[in-house]
């Protein structure tokens, strides 16, 4: 995640300590020192929509094999022990869960941050309560166009407004909740009308989405936005970054699995500030880029192990088998290894690409796509002369 109100204006936000720590780039796993990574748990594959994106290939039936509310305490006592900052409650749809309420005041109570990823159709004001005495840190409600077009890819007719009403359901009451929104070409139209919306509707917190072909979303390489679109999209996401702040409103803009945008902002910020752009360039550097598979890592409803949310096909382990921390520090895995040191591994533009200490190869998940994990990220939309490289 590249928080881009933070590095364009210097506003800080919840979470920054971990994205920004000193030299966690050298960090061999884990959010920072002496922390274990953020976990994504995708805790259930039922989903009362159906989007074409979808990575977790969610349907309406829950799995029988689903992890026991006993297996899934005993998972979240071992992300406490090896002190787990933050565990990402996703699905399918985790308000689908029956235990959902149950495992978030569990987590906070374990001192663990439990924030919660939905499309937001099912939260009424009862269900926002329900989250906030759970202790909930967050909640991110996902979003993928404005009405018809966000309807017609979520599959189903009022998820767009039914997801606006959770939203403000969930600040009515102090909930801190905000928006994720996926840029892919059926969504990159809407792009200047979701980021109207976050400041009409007074949405704390927005996470812009690069699309990451992994899931049903595999299919969907060929609906990425183009390197043309994808800079377009990133320049409106900046001037509405730096357009809020000018109206000191405290909104956090954040772009998501695209690290080549750390560069693309320190470039826009070089253009017109070289102090504040080496201030720039020192936070990512201590960021490092892509880190999945040591600071951030997924556990499927079956307990698999995986370096993220989107690399399904290489399963590290079983929370089934062995604890999650037992699994996580065991290097005799070659992803995970690999994973820990990639630059030596990586190929085509990204291995001789000047920008490896602030973007680390990008998402492995994307370029795997081409047959080979440690090839080039397709979705690299930068220059060959932005990324220091001269072809004759
Ligand atoms: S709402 Fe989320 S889990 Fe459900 S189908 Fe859509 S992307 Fe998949
Ligand atoms: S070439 Fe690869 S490492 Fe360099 S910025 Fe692009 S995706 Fe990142």
């Amino acid at each position: 995640m590249i928080n881009v109100t933070k590095l364009l204006t210097g506003l800080e936000a919840e979470g920054d300590h971990l994205r920004y720590a000193p030299q966690n780039q050298s960090r061999h796993h884990g959010a920072a020192a002496g922390m274990g990574p953020v976990v994504v748990w995708n805790m259930t594959r039922s989903c009362n929509l159906s989007c074409l994106h979808c990575y977790a290939e969610a349907c309406k039936e829950r799995d029988p094999a689903e992890l026991t509310l006993e297996e899934s305490l005993r998972f979240i006592d071992d992300l406490s022990a090896f002190r787990v900052p933050v565990l990402l409650f996703s699905g399918g749809e985790p308000l689908m869960h029956k235990d959902l309420f149950q495992l978030l005041e569990y987590a906070s109570s374990k001192g663990i941050r439990p924030v919660v990823s939905t499309n937001g159709t099912l939260i009424t004001p009862a269900v926002a309560k329900r989250l906030k005495d759970a202790g909930t840190g967050y909640v991110g409600v996902s979003i993928d166009g404005v009405a018809e077009g966000n309807d017609r890819f979520r599959g189903q007719t009022g998820a767009y407004e039914r997801a606006i009403t959770g939203i403000r359901n969930c600040l009515e009451i102090g909930q801190k909740a905000g928006l994720r929104f996926t840029i892919s070409r059926h969504t990159y139209n809407d792009l200047p009308k979701i980021l109207d919306l976050i400041e009409e509707e007074s949405i704390p917190r927005a996470c812009f989405y690069h699309l990451v072909y992994s899931g049903r979303g595999q299919q969907l390489q060929q609906e990425d936005v183009t390197r043309k679109e994808a800079r377009n999209a990133l320049d409106l996401i900046i001037a509405k970054t730096m357009e809020l702040r000018k109206k000191e409103r405290s909104t956090e803009i954040l772009t998501v699995d695209n690290h080549a945008d750390g560069v693309y902002l320190y470039n826009w910020m070089k253009a017109r500030d070289e102090h504040q752009a080496a201030h720039v360039l020192d936070l990512l550097r201590r960021n490092g880029g892509n880190r999945s598979g040591s600071a951030i890592g997924c556990v499927d409803w079956h307990g698999n192990v995986y370096p993220d949310q989107f690399t399904r096909d290489v399963r590290l382990g079983s929370i089934r088998e062995r604890p999650f921390s037992e699994i996580w520090t065991d290097l005799s895995h070659p992803v995970t290894a690999g994973l820990r040191n990639r630059k030596p591994l990586l190929k085509g533009r990204c291995s001789e690409c000047g920008w490896l200490d602030i973007c680390n190869g990008n998402f492995r998940a994307r370029a795997s796509v081409s047959g080979d994990f440690w090839a080039s990220d397709p979705s690299c939309y930068l220059t060959d002369g932005e990324i220091g490289l001269v072809r004759n």
